[in-house]
Parts: C-alpha cells; structure tokens; sequence
C-alpha cells in the first residue's frame, strides 16, 4: 500500500473538521494502528484542522488542503491553508500559548502528544502548513 494517498481540499468551515478527521481516520486503518492510536491521530488532526478553521481566515473562509500518504510504514498528514500565518511558530508551539484568550492554547501541546513528529511551516501573509507523522506501534508490514 506504499505510494497510497488522499488529498481534501475545503473551506474554512466547521463543518469539515469532522469530516476531514473521519477520513485520515479511515485512510488510516489500513496501516494496523490500534483502535487507541487512531483515536490519538484523530485529536491530532482535529487540532490542526480546527487551527485553519479558527485561525488562519479572520474574514471570509478560504482554502484548506489535506494531504495523507503512507511513507516507510508511517502516516504523513500536511495540513495546509493560505491565510494569515504565524508569526512566531516557535512560540505559537509552546503550552498555553495562544492569540485568542477565549481558546486554551493546547492545540500544538495535542498534536505533538498524540503523534511522532510535528513539522510547522508558516510565513505571514502567505499561510501555515502542518505536517503530522504517526507510526503504528505494531505494524503489518
Ligand atoms: P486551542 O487549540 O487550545 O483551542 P489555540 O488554537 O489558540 O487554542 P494552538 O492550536 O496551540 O492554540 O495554536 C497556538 C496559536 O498559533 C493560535 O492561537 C494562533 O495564533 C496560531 N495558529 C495556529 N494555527 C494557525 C493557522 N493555521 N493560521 C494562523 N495562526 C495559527
Ligand atoms: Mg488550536
């Protein structure tokens, strides 16, 4: 099943955060994850998701991309929107650290919680693109 992949393209609306977390989840089980590694991938995605739905488009929504590939035994999932970016990825990273005091700033502390790898890219005024790599603990391969 190397060279598999899936590629969503939506808007910024709500609504596809759930579908977009059903998909990779189902994308996903191909790979032999645990019904509780797929639960954490799922909380992963959903946060990088929801951070292109809440943060990236401050006016009208706009264009959010998925990507998931199968790489060596692992799952890639790149996340990627063309809205405001971040200014200081690094410190955007750290717990708690958030621009919006209505929100708990967890999102990135769960992503690198619930996956192997975290990778951000961002620029301002060009977009984000978040890349998650999980491994099964048990593989089929
Ligand atoms: P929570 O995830 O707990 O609801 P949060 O979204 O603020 O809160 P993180 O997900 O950790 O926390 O993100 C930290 C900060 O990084 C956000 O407050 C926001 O400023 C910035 N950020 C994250 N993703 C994006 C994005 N796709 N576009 C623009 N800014 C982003
Ligand atoms: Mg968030």
């Amino acid at each position: 099943m190397e060279g598999n992949y899936l590629h969503l393209e939506f808007p910024s609306l709500p609504p596809n955060v759930g579908v977009v977390r059903v998909a990779v989840a189902s994308f996903a089980a191909q790979l032999g994850f645990t019904w509780a590694e797929l639960e954490e991938l799922k909380v992963a995605v959903s946060e990088a998701v929801t951070n292109a739905v809440v943060h990236a488009y401050p006016r009208d929504p706009g264009r959010v991309r998925v990507r998931v590939r199968l790489d060596g035994g692992a799952l890639v999932v790149e996340v990627e929107d063309e809205g405001v970016g971040i200014a200081d990825v690094e410190r955007a990273r750290e717990t708690s650290f958030t621009t919006d005091p209505e929100r708990m700033g967890l999102g990135f502390t769960f992503m690198e919680s619930f996956t192997d790898h975290v990778e951000v890219w961002s620029e301002p005024g060009r977009g984000t693109r978040v890349t998650l790599v999980k491994r099964p603990s048990t593989s089929r391969e």
